[in-house]
């Protein structure tokens, strides 16, 4: 793209070999910053928990549910503590673009979301899914948005994702299927990918956001803590 270096990784492999509790999160991010990515749009396949949700069309969460178990989600295990604020965890001048470009385009757009990311690769029980939905609020299910987004908090990157409905998990009627996942994320293919191209030359150059910020240390390793504050 003419004045605009942009690094594209697809996170399940180029053949979609890795699954989504296998993917190196931690060396995924860390590779994109060491490339000087200050950004990052993420695709994902998402599954729909609202009625007003159809296949096929595009959510922008706006918050998450961490519902996976024991994913390393964070660069700082130790001497180094940190605490990462992520009240708002998307970036929200990358949304508000996202948004503004999306809404010109065919796709059906939803501008906020709830986002539960589970672990998989199994999909919901009926009984997962409907506590998702009615108990915990869920608007949306993945597989991989979670430790993704937190990663890129604590190195400073803004993120966003644009989020395809490719199912309705299973408080519908029909259980999910994965080829009808595969299937509908490649008919959407095509114009997500109008999206990108018409979204990243609108990004300004410098971020106009606090998500460059990333995350202070609490204490360097050479300071000694106070128990007492945790
Ligand atoms: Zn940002």
């Amino acid at each position: 793209m003419v004045g605009r270096r942009v690094a594209f990784l697809p996170r399940h492999g180029v053949s979609h070999r890795i699954p989504p509790h296998r993917i190196p999160y931690r060396a995924n991010i860390w590779a994109l910053k060491k490339l000087g990515v200050k950004r990052i749009v993420a695709v994902s396949a998402m599954g729909g928990l609202r009625p007003e949700y159809e296949i096929g069309d595009l959510v922008l969460p706006d918050q998450f549910i961490d519902w996976t178990r024991g994913r390393p989600s964070t660069f700082y295990d130790g001497p180094v503590v940190i605490h990462t604020s992520l009240a708002d965890p998307f970036c929200p001048e990358l949304r508000g673009l996202l948004l503004e470009t999306a809404r010109e385009t065919d796709f059906q757009v939803h501008g906020q979301g709830t986002c539960l990311s589970f672990e998989g690769p199994r999909f919901s029980t009926r009984a997962e899914s409907r506590v998702f939905r009615e108990v915990l609020g869920a608007d949306l299910l993945s597989m991989t948005l979670v430790p993704e987004v937190a990663l890129t908090r604590e190195l400073g990157i803004c993120y966003a994702t644009c989020s395809v409905v490719t199912d309705l998990d299973v408080w519908g009627k029909e259980a999910v299927q994965a080829n009808e996942v595969t299937r509908v994320m490649e008919e959407n293919g095509p114009r997500l990918a109008k999206l990108l191209l018409r979204v990243i030359p609108r990004i300004p150059e410098t971020q106009g956001c606090t998500c460059g910020r990333g995350t202070r240390p609490l204490f360097s390793h050479t300071e000694k803590h106070d128990s007492s504050l945790f």
